[in-house]
């Protein structure tokens, strides 16, 4: 009896071997692109280079040339090795948007001529409380669905409350549990319950922070609520955030006519304990010289929102300062009701050409710096760049296959310059997240297609419920 069992472990253990052996028999071998890795030091393309992907979804080896002489691949190819040719296409870490709200995906175009304050009135204020369930799991959704198809792997979901209850505010996180695109989840406490069921609600959902190449959950943040609050609240929100070991971000320094009354904010943001490397600033686009010292020194980042800062009005922040002075700067999309195209690849664009018109010269950042900006250094701002950012080994295989062909953009000569200055994300052939095809063509593996005309429904009847309600 005992001797049968010691066999039956002996069988069950070589079985689970035998599987971790064919297990390498899957590894997918991705050659022949042009290949930018955006690690640090790294500014050129590797012509004709290669990844190797395991079965689970990390990188096993980055090179160019010959695969098979390559010290980690050698022996590894064998008939089983999946490979994928990516010739004349160019291949880079999918992007990260370090700043965004989901839901506001279904209101673009909205307060067309509206700086921060008249938009807020026309999204927030206006439609905001007129939310019911479902309604932001939808938009959320949909949100989360055009980023990826743009290109944009993982992003910091800045939630908002808006919605009358604690299931409904839910609905942000749990549309994005089961989506593919990777997510920081910005939680925001909800107003008049004690500070211990803020606690216990986040532990909750902390608990369920397990990162892996096959999980899209890859950390917890917090919107403070008492960013914009007096009394004590955000102390208590920064205190808390810090026993629980999470990152904080707050809108901080967007519209030029607020700017004195922000600045104004400062020595009480400092006293609460904004001052550290886990706080982020949205915007921060119009900071004093004294500020911008006290930030840099402490570790904190910003996060540049090109395009919804074009859109809005709200000015353009001196990139070029805040990196000579140290500032850590990552880079975001903002929500889609103020960069409605959404498009990194814009961002990046707007972001190179807005700088360099103010500075009328074409010095300081160039494409590979602004392509490594809203990838590795804004998974760095959200603390994430151990998993995404950049392609090496240990890493999750997210990266973008872009076709610089379709559409045309002619000969390639300089393939970053490309990249920023030729593509949009009409040239992304693929989405790869965690070794995975998840977009193909501009098509999403899985998408729900009735989605589109659900949020048109849900849309009308919030415009409806809008219209019948009293005006404030
Ligand atoms: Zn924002």
């Amino acid at each position: 009896m005992c001797v049968c069992f010691f066999w039956r472990v002996v069988v069950a253990a070589v079985g689970v071997w035998g599987l971790l052996a064919s297990a390498r028999a899957e590894e997918t071998l991705f050659r022949g692109a042009t290949l930018f890795t955006l690690v640090d030091g790294e500014t050129a393309a590797r012509n004709d280079g290669f990844l190797l992907v395991s079965e689970e979804g990390t990188i096993e080896a980055v090179g160019a040339g010959d695969p098979s002489a390559d010290p980690v691949v050698k022996g590894r190819l064998t008939a089983g090795t999946a490979t994928v040719d990516l010739k004349g296409k160019i291949v880079m870490p999918g992007f990260v948007s370090g700043h965004s709200h989901l839901w506001q995906s279904v209101f673009r175009g909205i307060a067309p001529d509206g700086e921060l304050h008249p938009w807020l009135r026309a999204l927030h204020w206006r439609y905001g409380s007129f939310l019911e369930d479902g309604d932001f799991g939808a938009f959320t959704r949909h949100g989360a669905y055009d980023q990826l198809r743009h290109g944009i792997t993982t992003t910091y979901n800045h939630s908002h409350w808006l919605g009358k209850s604690y299931p409904r505010y839910l609905e942000q996180w749990q549309a994005e549990l089961n989506l593919p695109q990777r997510f920081v989840f910005a939680w925001v406490n909800e107003a008049g319950v004690t500070d211990a069921v803020w606690e216990e609600r986040l532990r909750t959902v902390q608990a369920q922070l397990k990162p892996g190449p096959r999980s899209s959950f890859l950390g917890l943040s917090i919107n403070p609520r008492g960013a914009h609050m007096g009394g004590d609240m955000l102390t208590r929100e920064i205190a808390l955030a810090r026993k629980l070991g999470l990152t904080l971000q707050l809108h901080y320094l967007e519209p030029l006519a607020e700017a004195p009354q922000d600045r104004a904010q400062w020595p009480r943001l400092k006293e609460a304990g904004v001052l550290g490397r886990d706080v982020s600033f949205a915007h921060f686009i119009h900071p004093d010289a004294a500020m911008l010292a006290e930030v840099a020194k402490a570790g904190n980042a910003m996060i540049w929102n090109p395009l919804s800062n074009g859109r809005l009005g709200s000015g353009l922040p001196d990139i070029r300062g805040y990196l000579a002075a140290g500032l850590r700067v990552g880079m975001g999309v903002d929500g889609q009701a103020s960069a409605d195209i959404s498009d990194p690849f814009e961002n990046v664009r707007l972001g190179l050409y807005s700088l360099r018109m103010r500075q009328q010269n074409a010095g300081g950042l160039q494409p590979v710096d602004m392509l490594r900006l809203h990838t590795l250094r804004t998974a760095e701002v959200l603390g994430v760049e151990r998993w995404v950012g950049s392609l090496a080994p240990g890493k999750f295989a997210d990266f973008l296959v872009i076709d610089p062909q379709h559409p045309g953009t002619g000969p390639v000569w300089d393939a970053a310059a490309t990249l920023v200055f030729a593509c949009s994300s009409r040239n992304v052939a693929a989405v790869y997240i965690g070794g995975r095809k998840v977009v193909a063509g501009g098509k999403i593996e899985g998408e729900d297609t009735g989605l589109t005309a659900d949020v048109e429904r849900r849309v009308a009847r919030i415009q409806a419920r809008a219209a019948a309600a009293p005006k404030p």
